[in-house]
């Protein structure tokens, strides 16, 4: 008996597209081969995602099978040997991962699709630390990266063991049925080509090392930990391989004022007894300069003033966030004979006895309102 497609990725039978897809991303990192090397139950598991996801991914074949269930795609000989019609072997499964993991392959591994593997330069990782204001307008920087790239004077010539193509192919008999892998050509690591001749001070591959700066557009919106892809700035491959990405891993800077909280901005502004009876302006600081804010005569502590578009711009390009003010009273802790004389005095005086209005809205209702 068949596993369901969907227990295999542990989502439910109205999982959406999108949740297809992060379900089997998340398997997919898990069971990967280089992350599970040698172990055959992880690879199992590995397969049989990619299997569930080939179909549920596909909305002709998931129609199909939501209605036939395995039945919908019998007769082919079981897996790697006709499923689908289409055959999948672990050439296929990583070329999938081009739509999964957003192009070129999976961490310094093959480039998906074409027919001939090329190898890929590994991938350069590093951090980028931005201020909010950065981020709410978006910025060009400028990075010094240390890759290695292919020297001149390099001289190559076809692999003999793999006829330049790069791999070997493998018929190895599982539980599944017979199985073809093709894996990497070991004589040349996957490149089809040979090194006669390098230039002294490269490595094995020949190639050297090298500084260079890279110019990075980093669009507005972006968050803390959202990674950013460079294509091709990472590592050179020797020979005819293509050079890995650059991968810009985004920090953001606390801000001094401001709290972020997904797009929109908190202010916590402190304002004195009077200000608060006699109403006040005040400059602040906002992501796009500073802002003077009027503050009405009576106000209530817990108020919150809302600039609209004052906050951070979504990055789909789409909208702005707010710049939410919260109105604090500050209370002195401490005060002195005469101050305190004016108090008792001001105490006993009925007009400064709370009366909330009705219909004043309570802490609990404006944060409702917030989020609404
Ligand atoms: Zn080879």
């Amino acid at each position: 008996m068949k596993e369901d497609f969907y227990d295999i990725l542990g989502i439910s039978k109205g999982a959406t597209a999108a949740e297809v897809k992060k379900a089997y991303r998340k398997k997919a990192i898990e069971y990967h081969p280089d992350k599970n090397p040698g172990d055959k139950s992880a690879e199992e598991k590995f397969k049989k995602a990619a299997e569930a996801y080939e179909v549920l991914s596909d909305p002709d074949k998931k129609a199909r099978y939501d209605q036939f269930g395995h039945q919908a795609f019998e007769g082919g000989g079981g897996f790697g040997g006709g499923f689908g019609g289409g055959g999948m072997n672990m050439d296929d499964i990583f070329s999938q991962f081009g739509d999964i993991f957003g192009g070129g392959g999976f961490g310094g591994g093959f480039s998906g699709g074409g027919r001939q593997r090329r190898t890929k330069g590994s991938n350069l990782r590093i951090r980028v630390k931005l201020t909010l204001e950065e981020i709410a307008n978006g910025v060009e920087k400028k990075i010094k990266v240390k890759r290695k790239i292919q020297a001149p004077g390099t001289t190559y010539s076809t692999c003999s063991t793999c006829n330049g193509t790069g791999q070997v192919t493998r018929i190895t008999n599982t539980i599944l049925g017979r199985m073809q892998t093709a894996s990497a050509c070991s004589a040349c690591g996957g490149s089809g080509q040979i090194i006669d001749h390098r230039p002294a001070g490269t490595d094995a591959q020949g190639l050297k090392a090298s500084e260079e700066t890279v110019s990075i557009t980093i669009p507005a919106g972006v968050e803390d930990g959202m990674q950013l892809k460079v294509a091709g700035k990472g590592n050179e491959a020797p020979g005819n391989g293509i050079a890995g990405d650059l991968l810009i891993a985004i920090e953001e800077q606390e801000h001094a004022e401001l709290q972020r909280e997904g797009n929109n901005l908190h202010y916590d502004m402190y304002i004195s007894f009077s200000e608060a009876a006699l109403g006040a302006s005040r400059e602040i600081d906002t992501v796009s300069g500073k802002v003077r804010i009027k503050i009405e005569e009576g106000v209530q502590s817990g108020k919150i003033l809302r600039l609209r578009g004052k906050g951070i711009p979504s990055l789909n390009g789409y909208g702005k966030g707010d710049l939410l003010v919260h109105v604090n009273v500050w209370t002195p802790k401490t005060l002195n004979k005469e101050q305190r004389e004016f108090f008792e005095k001001m105490s006993k005086d009925e007009h400064f006895r709370p009366n909330p209005e009705t219909g004043e809205k309570s802490f609990f209702e404006k944060v409702k309102d917030m989020f609404s």
